[in-house]
């Protein structure tokens, strides 16, 4: 069999990027302000600090407003909360992106649940976390949506075109990942088959899938006699491991040389679905901005 074809999540993720500041500068032409997204950081953690900067410069470049409210570790619950309140009421503030994790004495769960449900642009409130499980095949997505499960059905239908009728194998059952996955594939009308750390014979399941998409954290675990000859192969970890020269690699959940040998799809790990959850994040924001002034989803 041929090597498998390379899905550039990188390449995907600018071209999405480019049509979202499209989006942001046809909006603004409309006469709407511009999109605005808000990081909260509570906190000094270096990596939520690099991470909440990309973000907002992020916006920034595709020309929406980036709010950055900053916060001491020592914030207490009600104050979080009060930032959350004002930012709910903000008409200039279109999503807020509250950076986890947030320190011990903070309940994630409550500050999550505080955010208004049309600002929630991770899609992690309890509200859309139901509108995505409860949603009709093929409706629109018309509410927040998790970015990087939103990031892989994007590759998915771009490599594959339809995806309906496929069995899918989502390996992994995050809030996160794994659970959203599946519910985005059901609604593209795929046969969805999700497994876990508990799950009996995960090789064979695995070999089932026309598209099989990983998400467990856990390095080159599925191997490449895992995967059904064609499939299509989303690799969703990030693993970090040590290099003889003392620095460090990123690699997947999936063993990449062994699957390109039998796969027909599959995606890099760096430079598959990492870039498409951060350029999914600025389309969640297009998107809340386009329903807070009455206009419909725009496809990009
Ligand atoms: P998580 O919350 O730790 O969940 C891991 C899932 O994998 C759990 O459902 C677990 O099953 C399952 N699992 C663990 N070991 C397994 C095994 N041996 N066989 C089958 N299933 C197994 O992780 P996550 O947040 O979903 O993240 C998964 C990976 O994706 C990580 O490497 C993370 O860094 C990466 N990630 C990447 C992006 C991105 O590209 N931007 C975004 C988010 C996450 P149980 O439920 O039974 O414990």
């Amino acid at each position: 069999m041929a090597d498998a074809k390379t899905i550039d999540g990188k390449a995907f993720a600018l071209g999405l990027r480019q049509r979202v500041a499209t989006g942001v500068a046809d909006f603004v032409g409309q006469g709407h302000a511009k999109p605005g997204l808000a990081t909260v950081l509570v906190g000094a953690d270096p990596a939520s600090q690099v991470y909440v900067r990309s973000k907002g410069k992020l916006a920034v470049e595709l020309g929406m407003a980036s709010i950055d409210r900053k916060l001491p570790a020592e914030t207490t619950e009600q104050e979080l909360l009060a930032l959350i309140a004002e930012l709910n009421a903000d008409p200039a503030v279109n999503g807020i992106l509250v950076q986890l994790p947030l320190p011990k004495h903070i309940d994630t769960a409550k500050i999550l649940l505080a955010i208004d449900p049309a600002k929630d642009v991770d899609g992690f409130h309890p509200i859309n976390v139901g509108r995505l499980g409860s949603i009709a095949p093929g409706a629109p997505l018309d509410f927040p949506v998790p970015c990087t499960p939103l990031g892989v059905t994007m590759l998915l239908q771009d490599a594959l075109g339809t995806l309906g009728g496929n069995h899918a194998v989502v390996v992994g059952r995050s809030n996160l990942v794994g659970r959203p996955v599946a519910q985005l594939l059901l609604r593209l009308d795929c046969t969805v088959t999700i497994t876990h750390s508990r799950t009996r014979d995960l090789p064979a399941l695995c070999r089932q899938a026309d598209i099989l998409v990983v998400a467990i954290g856990k390095t080159e675990f599925v191997r490449g006699d895992w995967i059904k000859p064609g499939a299509a192969v989303i690799d969703v970890g990030i693993n970090r491991i040590p290099t003889a020269d003392g620095k460090s690699r990123l690699v997947g959940d999936v063993a990449f040389a062994e699957a390109q040998q039998v796969a027909g799809h599959l995606t890099p790990v760096p430079g598959g679905v990492g870039p498409m959850t951060v350029a999914c994040l600025m389309y969640n924001t297009l998107q809340a901005a386009r329903r807070a002034a009455g206009l419909p989803y725009l496809a990009v």
